[in-house]
């Protein structure tokens, strides 16, 4: 028979390469990466059923089925097949976008096996069955398609893909065993391996037995398969949550917080929602994630990640929605605006943001939260205006109460530490969490002992834009100019120093003269005390992590003109108002100005120029 030999993509190659040669111990996952394969096969057949001319499904004729066969362990299922394309896709030459950050987060780790577990989370699942195979064959035939396919590989490079007679829809894939891999060909192990990761699959899992007293063999149930939602929350313990969670998404570790609801009447329907403590890899991906809520019809599963079941600011939110409101023919398009879906999204959410309400009380399991989820969480103030309020309670920060970045604050901690005379939240937002504790606008706020909220994320300086004020007090960017200096300064009426003397004045008017171009303007400030100069700009004007923001999604805009403030009580300041030589002057005003722009923006377009200038003066000082 003529061969057709097909080669995997590099990327591929690379993966199936770690998987042959990996000395991981917990080989086993490669069952839960099938099983999970299969059923989601299932579920699409299913599905495909409810949408077309087959309203009425059986939905006892569904399984997935494990066998011993020689050397193979075999993994069948009657979903929903794949074409040769689809084989060709899913399955060797192109390569999936998971593929390489999954190869990106396997190689960056020291022991490079010490993870491979997170492979199903990367959209790869399949080739870890290549930890326990020499050879994998794909028996498989499509709901689209006239003929079955026989996919072979070993893995080295080349896979093969024929034609083959295959009676039945589906796929069964038999995993030759490799030598070193011997206990997988044992059935009690595979039985214990399905009740371990598998457990509550939602389609039986059968497993071939010998019946010895008949010589005959028998198919026995492994899994439990039920729909543990619609039993009592009061007969379900921790454990079994916790299990059901990894069935429903297996490579997420541990859920931090769940929540069980049945809910009666004119809207009916059942929730088991879970907070994750991870994010799927793809999570920031508009165009390829989904949210992980599955919705079921009367306990058979419709659809997971539909679009408007949650806002998007949740949608790292896992769980279930079982009802009996919507008919299980439902097309797509309806069910997306149906007005139950509508109601659903309402109550969802407000059952989520109390859910994590609860875990904020738990300030371990909240931080864990905040980490992988609070830049998203953050859209919400844009997305869900309704719940802003309820939103801004579960935001944290870095604050300089702590000066640590693991150590977050709320806005009524916050609240609860502001002084007395002291009517605004102060922020300051800055590229990273070491610029923003040690900018120079600090420096008064330090002395007046008033907590600045420190932010450095990428969507902070957006999420402001939509954050006014919280319980009635007003934010404040401490980034800009106008504030009214004395308002920071009520709480002791400050000592200006204000210089009105005939040499300051010059020397203001020498600067501004020099920095013509660059600021917009030059005063004397009083709000420093070790940095000698700080540039900022005024509310009405663009702020500098807004122009970066902008220029980073490729928007032309213009240079900020700042208004650049000194220091007169600074050693260097006062050195520098009594230089006479205009030439010398001037190399000292660029290093103050660069050093300003340098601190705000964290970015100089010249830095050689800049260190050129500091080396040229320090050794002017050394020769003098
Ligand atoms: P993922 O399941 O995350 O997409 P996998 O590597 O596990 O990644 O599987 C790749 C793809 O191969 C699946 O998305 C699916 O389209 C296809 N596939 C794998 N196993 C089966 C199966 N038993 N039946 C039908 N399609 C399958
Ligand atoms: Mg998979």
């Amino acid at each position: 028979m003529k061969k057709n030999i097909y080669k995997f993509k590099s990327e591929i190659k690379q993966l199936l390469n770690i998987m042959i040669n990996s000395l991981y111990s917990k080989k086993d996952i490669f069952l839960r990466e099938l099983i999970s394969n299969s059923s989601d096969a299932i579920d699409k057949l299913r599905f495909y059923y409810i949408n077309t001319k087959y309203s009425k499904i059986d939905d006892t004729k569904f399984n997935i089925k494990i066998f011993i066969n020689d050397n193979n362990l075999v993994i069948s299922d009657n979903g929903i097949g794949m074409t040769k394309e689809e084989l060709i896709n899913n399955l060797g030459s192109i390569a999936k976008s998971g593929t390489k950050n999954f190869l990106k987060s396997i190689l960056n780790r020291k022991k490079k096996d010490s993870n491979l577990d997170l492979i199903g989370q990367f959209g790869v699942g399949f080739y870890s069955s290549f930890m326990v195979a020499n050879k994998v064959s794909v028996y498989t035939k499509s709901i689209m398609d006239k003929n079955g396919w026989l996919w072979i590989s070993d893995g080295q490079g080349k896979y093969t893909i024929d034609e083959y007679n295959k009676d039945n829809l589906g796929t069964d894939i038999f995993l030759e065993i490799k030598d070193s891999c011997k206990e997988f060909l044992n059935i009690d192990f595979i039985n214990k391996i399905i009740i371990k990761y598998s457990n509550h699959i939602n389609v039986p899992i059968l497993v071939k037995k010998i019946d010895k007293k008949n010589n005959n063999y028998i198919w026995k149930k492994i899994n439990i398969s039920d729909a543990l939602w619609i039993k009592d929350k009061s007969n379900i313990s921790d454990k079994e949550y916790i299990k059901f969670y990894y069935s429903i998404n297996p490579n997420l570790g541990d859920p931090l917080i769940w929540s069980h609801n049945k809910v009666e009447g004119k809207n009916d329907y059942i929730n088991l929602i879970y907070i994750p403590n991870t994010s799927p890899w793809n999570i920031w991906n508009r165009d390829e994630y989904k949210n992980g809520i599955k919705l079921y019809i009367n306990r058979v599963f419709v659809m997971k990640g539909i679009n408007k079941i949650i806002p998007y600011y949740l949608r790292f939110v896992q769980g279930i929605i079982d009802t009996n409101n919507l008919s299980l023919n439902i097309s797509r398009e309806i069910l997306q605006d149906s007005n139950f879906i509508n109601v659903l999204r309402l109550s969802l959410t407000n059952r989520i943001l109390k859910l994590l309400s609860i875990l904020s009380e738990n300030k371990e399991k909240y931080n864990i939260f905040w980490k992988e989820f609070g830049n998203i969480f953050k859209e919400g103030l844009a997305e869900d205006e309704n719940n802003r309020y309820k939103i801004s309670l579960l935001l944290r920060f870095c604050s300089t109460f702590y000066n640590e970045e693991n150590k977050l604050v709320s806005l009524e901690d916050y609240l609860n530490r502001m002084l007395p005379g002291q009517d605004k939240i102060y922020y300051i937002i800055s590229d990273n969490f070491l610029s923003a504790v040690n900018s120079p606008h600090l420096e008064i706020y330090r002395k007046k002992k008033i907590e600045v909220l420190l932010m450095f994320n990428r969507i902070d300086e957006w999420m402001m834009s939509y954050l006014l004020d919280f319980k009635n007090i007003k934010f404040f960017s401490i980034n800009k100019n106008d504030i009214n200096e004395s308002n920071i300064l009520t709480l002791e009426k400050s000592n200006i120093h204000t210089l009105n003397d005939k040499n300051s004045l010059i020397f203001l008017s020498k600067v501004k003269n020099i920095l013509l171009d660059k600021v917009k303007d030059v005063k004397f400030t009083n709000k420093l005390d070790i940095y000698p100069v700080v540039v900022t700009t005024s509310t009405n004007e663009m702020s500098t992590q807004m122009s970066k923001l902008l220029s980073s999604v490729g928007k032309n805009v213009p240079k900020i003109k700042y208004l650049f403030e000194i220091n007169p009580n600074h050693i260097l300041i006062k050195y520098i108002i009594s230089i006479n030589d205009d030439n010398l002057l001037k190399k000292w005003i660029y290093y103050l100005y660069n050093q300003a722009i340098l601190i705000e923006t964290n970015y100089l377009d010249n830095s050689s120029k800049f260190i050129n200038l500091i080396n040229d003066l320090l050794s002017m000082l050394i020769i003098k």
